[in-house]
């Protein structure tokens, strides 16, 4: 049977399934066999981009899902060098067309490109998209409270999500309160810190003590805190471990030592919003 995972009621009264599945850094093909595997495993939200080049694979493995569109969760993010209005909207089109599908559940900017400065375009044509039913819940992604502030000036919208690198070694403890003040909930991107965790010996001491992976108790951490997790990986043997991070709880002692590896200088494993400029 498969397990049902919790979902978070989002500010526009759409529901997101806790734990889905992240597909950075695989080819169209991988993708393919990756996401029908998740999908057989019982993961219903899949994270893809257009910068990720692998809509194609993600669309294959969907139309030939065993399960309805209506299970599924699918979020794709819009790429840094379509944020003028026009260019997101025929960007956005095209990412329907890769991923077969009439509507998404989740769209996303993929950064704010600062230097650019055209992000508050890419937002006004989500929220169009939104308004037309083709997106039913939007939001953003690597967006700093200062972003966040100004696409909300100047649509009164605000982002339902931000989708954000997040775990032990990399906590953002005060971004995450910015968040809980405007009810925006917050999706962690390399929730496995992309593998840099999987070796760290305080999580092992916890995981052998609860009989489970290193990554299971990672995942837990994250799920016990209300954040949304997308671990990837391409290893079905890791697909299916991932999706099991249920089932057990740590206790006060686990959470604090999980807590202290907060490393807010040097956790951080991808590039930073304020500086990420690159176009793709
Ligand atoms: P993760 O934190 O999910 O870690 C993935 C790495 O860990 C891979 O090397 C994988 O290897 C390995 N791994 C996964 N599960 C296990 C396990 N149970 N045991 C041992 N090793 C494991 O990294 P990502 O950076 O990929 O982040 C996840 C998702 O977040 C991405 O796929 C993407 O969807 C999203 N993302 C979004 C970004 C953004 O800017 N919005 C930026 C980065 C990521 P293997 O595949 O070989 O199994």
């Amino acid at each position: 049977m498969i397990r049902n995972i919790p979902k978070i009621t989002l500010t526009d009264g759409n529901s997101i399934p806790q734990l889905g599945f992240g597909v950075w850094q695989m080819p169209n093909h991988e993708a393919q066999k990756a996401v029908s595997t998740a999908i057989d495993v019982g993961y219903r939200l899949i994270d893809t981009a257009q910068g990720y080049d692998n809509e194609s694979g993600v669309g294959e493995a969907i139309a030939a899902a065993d399960v309805s569109r209506e299970e599924l969760f699918i979020t794709s993010k819009l790429r840094n060098g379509a944020h003028q209005y026009d260019d997101a909207m025929r960007a956005f089109d095209e990412s329907l067309e890769r991923l077969k599908l009439d509507y998404l559940d989740l769209f996303l900017i993929h950064w704010p490109v600062p230097e650019q400065d055209l992000y508050v375009d890419a937002w006004k044509a989500l929220v169009a998209l939104h308004e037309d039913g083709r997106i039913r819940s939007i939001g953003v992604s690597n967006f700093l409270p200062e972003h966040i502030e100004r696409i909300g000036e100047a649509t009164n919208l605000l982002p339902v999500i931000n989708q954000l690198e997040l775990h032990p070694l990399y906590q953002q403890r005060d971004v995450r309160n910015f968040h809980a003040g405007h009810a925006i909930s917050i999706e962690c991107y390399s929730p496995l810190g992309s593998g840099a965790l999987l070796d760290n010996p305080t999580i092992a001491k916890i995981a052998k003590k609860h009989g489970k992976s290193i990554a299971q108790v990672i995942l837990r951490w994250e799920l016990d805190q209300g954040l949304v997790v997308i671990p990837k990986s391409t290893h079905e043997h890791r697909i299916r471990e991932n999706f099991d991070a249920f089932g057990f709880s740590l206790d006060a002692e686990d959470t604090a030592a999980l807590d202290g590896l907060d490393d807010p200088e040097d956790g951080k494993t991808g590039g930073h919003p304020a500086t990420m400029n690159t176009l793709f």
